[in-house]
């Protein structure tokens, strides 16, 4: 999958282009993550990018001239990537919030261009004529959408074919069924008073896996009663839960 990110701060991608499984996805060539800095589109000696907003007020505004320059220049990339379906996000706290449906359905793209406010934000002007899409990830503030834009790179990329191994497989995951994951040990079998269930060192591959399940669904309905409505069921787990009634 193709990724173009638009951003003032190009070095801070090197986060995620560098390490663990988003690093090793590029490496593998699974991902290509490009950063395109408006600076090199802007014009002047002083290559601004930002003025003072119109009506006065505190804070900087991102011009739309070289935000509009570099996502041309980041759809030529797209397409010479072979992208075909590849649509402008911008991250923005006034966006729609971000969830695990929302990851599953960029994952079926194959690229993206992500853009990076910073300052008070975006001309409006550009959001109306350039932005496909505004995603947030949370109702708060940040100082720049760099942050969210590696929060939304890396929740699609280890979603996508082949970059997780069956051992790292992703299935389990919180939200992926629409429940929390299970509560989760490794060695030592002692720690502070604290054992590991019996049942995870038994062997007993189904009983440990009606042991998860039962956890996960108790945890859902603990800490996200209403996560567990939307949850379908199969017809195992329909029977584990019955069989906790009697
Ligand atoms: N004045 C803007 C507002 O209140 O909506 C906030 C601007 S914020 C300081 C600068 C940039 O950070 C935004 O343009 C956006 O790209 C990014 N940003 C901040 N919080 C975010 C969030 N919760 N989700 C996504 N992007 C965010």
């Amino acid at each position: 999958m193709f990724f173009a990110v638009i951003t003032l701060f190009p070095e801070m991608f090197e986060a995620i282009k560098a390490y663990g499984i988003s690093g090793r996805a590029e490496k593998r060539d699974i991902v290509q993550v490009t950063c395109i800095n408006p600076r090199d589109f802007a014009t002047g000696n002083y290559k601004r990018v930002d003025e003072r907003p119109f009506g006065g007020g505190p804070g900087m505004v991102m011009m739309a001239e070289p935000l509009s320059k570099a996502i041309n220049h980041a759809k030529e990339l797209a397409a010479q990537a072979g992208c075909v379906h590849a649509p402008v996000v911008y991250m923005s706290p006034q966006g729609k919030t971000l969830n695990e449906p929302a990851v599953q359905a960029f994952v079926q793209y194959d690229g993206l261009i992500v853009l990076c406010g910073r300052y008070e934000g975006v001309d409006e002007r550009l959001i109306q004529k350039y932005v496909d899409q505004e995603w947030s990830i949370g109702d708060y503030v940040l100082s720049g959408g760099e942050l969210p834009a590696m929060v939304l790179l890396d929740s699609i990329i280890r979603r996508l074919p082949n970059v997780m191994s069956d051992e790292q497989s992703a299935v389990q995951d919180s939200f992926v069924d629409g429940l929390l994951d299970c509560p989760q040990y490794t060695k030592p079998d002692h720690f502070e008073g604290l054992d590991v269930p019996e049942v995870l060192k038994s062997g007993h591959h189904a009983n440990i896996e009606k042991w998860r399940f039962l956890q996960r669904y108790q945890r859902t309905l603990e800490r996200r009663p209403e996560l567990v409505e939307k949850v379908e069921l199969t017809k195992q787990q329909k029977k584990w839960l019955k069989n906790l009634d009697t």
